[in-house]
């Protein structure tokens, strides 16, 4: 559903990603680990269109991200219809939250498909209350961002992005901004879409036991390179590069 192919990515003179390629299948839950400034949050950055790679192709379902034909058949840069088609398939949960403020669980929830998808309210409201309920937060669906515990943002931010029904959701270290205590919960509702979705999912993250029970397929980054991939037991148990065993036992 997803193919990085060759994406380098550069800011200024320094080049963050070296040639990445990535075939993520339908379905497909694909854990991204490496050490702190590899290039983990770029490459997820960049299939949310918040970046542009320096070079290389990323396919979306077989769609070029930045390029479309257009009416004569010529491939040009893509306007913004066609970015917000694609987009409209990737779904993305941050590591704070970007919750708004002013607007109760609910309204939250509501406002993307509201506004972009022009759907009706009515069924916008109950298509929230049911992704609320598969949070766990059907009782708070009146409360304000600020009157929940960080666990509880988070979980918020996922319905959120369930509204949209993306094919693919994007977790950026959704549990490092979280107190110890409350990652679990966070985990748990991850878990549970892991098991039961035909969603693919790309998850940055530093729980290992985690990746190791959710995961179809690991990948190590390391300075801007996938080192080493594979099952998440040959990965995580059984490492070969050097630099892949000194970052497990940082993180084990
Ligand atoms: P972490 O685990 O610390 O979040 P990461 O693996 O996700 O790290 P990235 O956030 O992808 O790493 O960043 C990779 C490198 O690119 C870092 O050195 C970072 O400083 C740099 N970088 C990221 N975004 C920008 C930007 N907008 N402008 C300049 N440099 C950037």
């Amino acid at each position: 559903i997803v193919q990085y192919k060759d994406i380098h990515k550069a800011f200024g003179d320094i080049e963050v990603l070296k040639g990445i390629n990535l075939d993520i299948q339908p379905g497909e839950k694909v854990a991204l680990i490496g050490p702190s400034g590899s290039g983990k949050t770029t490459i997820i950055r960049l299939l949310m269109t918040l970046e542009q790679p320096t070079s290389g192709v990323i396919e979306v379902n077989g769609h070029n991200l930045w390029q479309m034909k257009n009416t004569k058949g010529e491939l040009v840069e893509a306007d913004d219809k066609h970015l917000r088609s694609i987009r409209g398939d990737i779904g993305m949960v941050f590591q704070h939250f970007n919750l708004f403020p002013h607007m109760t669980i609910l309204e939250n929830c509501m406002l993307a498909p509201t506004i972009v998808k022009k759907q009706e309210k009515s069924e916008v409201r109950k298509t929230a209350l049911e992704m609320l309920e598969k949070v766990g937060l059907a009782d708070k669906v009146d409360l304000y961002p600020n009157q929940l515990s960080g666990g509880q943002k988070q979980r918020v931010a996922m319905a959120r992005a369930l509204m949209m029904k993306p094919k693919v959701m994007l977790f950026d270290e959704v549990t490092s901004a979280l107190d110890p205590e409350l990652v679990g919960e966070v985990l748990e509702v991850i878990r549970d879409l892991a098991k039961s979705g035909d969603m693919a999912m790309i998850l940055v993250t530093h729980e290992m036991d985690f990746a190791l029970d959710i995961a179809d397929r690991v990948l190590f980054l390391n300075e801007g390179v996938i080192e080493e991939e594979g099952h998440p037991k040959d990965i995580l148990v059984n490492p070969q590069s050097e630099r892949l065993q000194d970052f497990l036992v940082r993180f084990t």
